[in-house]
């Protein structure tokens, strides 16, 4: 096959004519090829054939010589474009009678002249080919692609180790995170590789847990960011990571944070709503009511500066809505009682959530219409957010809306089917109970109101003697080994300021959990424990701010 290829290719020759031997030599190659060793008539036979080659070669260089030369005065340019390819023909026949010259010289075999002769005829052969390099190139190639090649595999080998070089130091880091994360398993983001780029996320050391759980709790320190005027006596308080990071905690949207802080030498606590969305994972925000008395929120608005940290314990709280609940929601609130319902609203309609929400807000004027812009743009954007605000005292003032308390036929008109809906109500103990009444009216169950008091209760005068007013029964502080007198209308938080004893404790209306103390005789009732779960209330946990006695009691305290 090789042969008649070969044959039919040479066939080529300027104008089919090669010289008058030219079948000789053309013929020798396909004969070589079947030649299995080389004797010395076949020797013979190439070599004769090689120097008609060469000979045939010189004769067509001259005359394409000859011919170039004749027209180039003429600027014939076919003529001179035929001599040159004579010429060309010329040096390769001559070229490849010396080559079969020099290997029959060298004693190489039949096959291998024939094979390297017509690659030279077919131009297979490398550029740098020739007889003296042709041992030191490595499989046939050139030592200029042998360099290529050898910088090609140590490239390509380089990069395959520092894949797995990474992958070895992203499984250690692994490692060393999940032995870490027991202490405070809240800390999902902070799979985010460090080592790398910061978009390089990590598989997680643990599953993260869903957003509709109860969150992932963080105690310790938060940097105050940003502080922002929004209406007179209220700020909104940005707080983040000190070290710049995602949160490390998740919650839900009506949830709050409980600020522990040092004054005047007493550690407080009080607790505040978280106003932004779970949907910011870089901050939280709470939004606070400067109280014209208020130990807490007065330091807040008058002292606190951007970069001031705070510690806190986040999250805390079941009065929150994230949409999973029910398939729609009325949100009635007054004042700073506003602040869970914007959580919920902004988080809503981050998710497009798809449910209608009815958000009913009360305030004094529209300069106390906090977040006013934000809910006029919010209600433009989603046509599922109906919002209805009414101002108390807008008599004098620019406000256009609807004017007083909510009333029975106010809700009624705004809210279609209310005896259906799930109904969330935070603000003022008055307002709250006020529209509570109007609801059971409306027919709405107890069970679909869920509510949140922000308690800051005014101290109450504590009844020094009580024996001689009320009845009164023994309270016992175990851990403090005291026992004191509390009347039947005191509670025990109440009974344990008197006697100087310390429970932790904020909102002291039953809410925040934070005055949780455990019974270990007696019994007592609580008219809130909204922030006990039902195992808490089965191992004897109550709320101190709530619980109130009929009998003898002791607490360990
Ligand atoms: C779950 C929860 C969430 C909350 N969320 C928010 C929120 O988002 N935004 C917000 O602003 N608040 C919120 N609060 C209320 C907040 O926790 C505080 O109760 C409030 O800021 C008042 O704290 P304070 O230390 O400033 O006042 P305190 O010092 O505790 O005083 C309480 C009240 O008594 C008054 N008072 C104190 N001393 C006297 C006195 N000698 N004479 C007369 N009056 C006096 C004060 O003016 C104040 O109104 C929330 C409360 C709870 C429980």
């Amino acid at each position: 096959m090789m042969g008649k290829g070969m044959g039919g290719m040479m066939k080529g020759c300027p104008g089919g004519n090669c010289g008058a031997n030219s079948s000789n030599t053309w013929d020798i190659y396909p004969k070589m090829m079947n030649l299995k060793e080389l004797t010395e008539d076949k020797k013979k036979e190439i070599v004769e054939a090689a120097n008609l080659r060469i000979e045939e070669g010189r004769r067509l260089i001259n005359k394409g010589v000859k011919e170039l030369g004749a027209s180039e005065q003429s600027l014939d340019y076919p003529k001179q474009e035929n001599a040159l390819e004579e010429i060309r023909q010329g040096v390769s026949q001559f070229d490849s009678g010396l080559a079969a010259n020099k290997a029959i010289e060298q004693g190489k075999a039949p096959q291998n002249i024939a094979l390297k002769w017509f690659k030279k005829e077919m131009n297979l052969l490398p550029l740098s080919f020739d007889a003296k390099n042709e041992n030191s190139s490595m499989f046939g190639m050139s030592f200029f692609h042998t360099s290529i090649m050898t910088i090609l595999i140590l490239f390509m080998a380089t990069m395959i180790w520092m894949y797995f070089f990474k992958m070895k130091r992203a499984a250690l880091l692994l490692e060393e995170l999940s032995k870490k994360t027991p202490a405070n398993p809240a800390k999902p983001e902070e799979a985010i590789n460090v080592e790398t780029s910061k978009k390089e996320v990590l598989p997680s050391p643990k599953p993260v847990k869903p957003e509709k759980s109860l969150g992932n709790k963080f105690s310790g320190a938060l940097e105050l960011i940003g502080i922002f005027e929004e209406a007179p006596n209220v700020k909104t308080f940005r707080l983040a990571n000190i070290d710049n990071t995602p949160l490390s905690f998740t919650y839900e949207p009506g949830q709050f944070v409980t600020f522990i802080l040092d004054l005047n030498g007493k550690k407080v606590r009080r607790s505040y709503t978280i106003s932004s969305s779970p949907t910011e994972k870089d901050f939280v925000e709470v939004t606070i009511k400067r109280e014209d008395k208020g130990l807490v929120s007065r330091h807040f608005h008058d002292k606190l500066k951007v970069h001031d940290k705070l510690e806190v314990s986040v999250p805390n709280g079941k009065f929150y809505f994230n949409g999973e609940q029910s398939d729609s929601i009325v949100l009635i609130s007054g004042g700073v009682g506003i602040t869970p319902m914007m959580s919920a609203v902004r988080y809503l309609t981050a998710k497009c959530w798809p449910g209608e929400i009815y958000f009913l807000f009360c305030a004094r004027t529209s300069n106390d219409f906090i977040y006013q812009k934000e809910l006029e743009y919010l209600q433009s954007r989603y046509s599922n957010l109906n919002v209805l605000a009414s101002m108390t005292r807008a008599k004098g003032t620019s406000w256009m809306g609807p004017q007083g308390r909510f009333t029975k036929e106010l809700i009624d008109n705004f809210i279609p089917d209310i005896e259906k809906k799930r109904i969330h109500i935070c603000g003022p103990v008055p307002m709250m109970d006020a529209v509570k009444s109007m609801l059971s009216d409306l027919g709405v169950s107890k069970e679909q109101i869920k509510t949140e008091a922000f308690g800051g209760a005014k101290p109450k005068e504590t009844k020094k003697n009580p024996a001689n007013e009320e009845k009164a029964y023994n309270l016992t502080f175990t851990g403090s080994n005291k026992t004191v007198s509390l009347g039947e209308e005191q509670t025990i938080l109440e009974a344990a300021d008197e006697a100087g004893i310390e429970i932790d404790n904020s909102c002291r209306s039953g809410t925040c959990g934070m005055c949780k103390v455990k019974l270990l005789s007696g019994k007592v009732t609580m008219e809130v424990d909204d922030s006990l779960e039902e195992d808490e209330k089965n191992k004897g946990i109550i709320l101190a701010c709530q619980a109130k006695a009929s009998e003898d009691v002791s607490v360990e305290v």
